[in-house]
């Protein structure tokens, strides 16, 4: 383990409906992290249950938080930073040496509660704000970083992210939840987003799609199931 607190939550014995992620040691680091804008096909695609929690994942949430801390975010997916598990972290203070560093793998929501509507941005769309309306209180079931099981019954803005963060392991962004209005308004963004990063690739900044996709199926294959 590398330093990074267990959730400090209280858990229940209740049944998960995953298999517990297992723990391993002897793999290798997962290499430099970074975060990754739309319309990177890691953000795109839905993410898949880790079936292992070795070092690789463990310098990934380490990493993951740091980069989080250095774009100010108070949560950040796997897929944010090209990694296609189904992880997230969240920090609502957004800097290290305060407030709670939260780890949660294999998520699941249930429960919903509630109608609020509240602004969100989205690392992966630097720029973009908009009014998004979610339910106001979830119920999170996940597991820690050190493989302990995690029930939470969440509202206000940890609600918010929880939920956030969870629809970028579907592959989906907060622009997929916007009443018809606001989404043709944001199409227009998006369409920018997509020119930009095309326009990154044809320079050969960013690698094509294929190569993009085939680092994903990879890093499935080392840490997923039937992947
Ligand atoms: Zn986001």
């Amino acid at each position: 383990m590398v330093g990074r607190q267990r959730n400090a939550w209280p858990t229940y014995g209740m049944t998960m409906p995953m298999e517990a992620p297992q723990q391993h040691h002897e793999r290798p680091g997962i290499g430099r992290l970074e975060l990754v804008e739309f319309p990177h096909p890691a953000l795109l695609r839905r993410t898949r249950p880790l079936v292992r929690i070795d070092e690789g994942v463990c310098d990934a949430v380490e990493q993951m938080f740091e980069i989080m801390y250095e774009s100010g975010g108070i949560g950040l997916a796997a897929n944010q930073v090209a990694l296609p598990y189904r992880l997230f972290v969240v920090n609502l203070e957004a800097r290290p040496n305060a407030g709670e560093e939260l780890v949660f793998i294999n998520p699941s929501l249930s429960r919903p509660r509630g109608t609020a509507v509240q602004e969100e941005g989205c690392l992966s769309l630097p720029g973009l704000r908009m009014d998004v309306r979610r339910p106001e209180k979830v119920v999170l079931d996940a597991w820690s970083l050190d493989g302990e099981p995690v029930h939470l019954d969440l509202d206000g803005m940890l609600a918010r992210v929880v939920q956030h963060e969870f629809d970028h392991l579907d592959g989906k962004l907060f622009t997929d939840r916007l009443p018809e209005a606001a989404a043709i308004e944001a199409r227009r963004s998006l369409d920018t987003f997509r020119e930009v990063f095309l326009g990154r690739q044809s320079r050969g900044e960013v690698p094509g799609d294929d190569v993009l996709v085939a680092r994903l199926d990879r890093l499935e294959g080392e840490r997923c199931a039937g992947a």
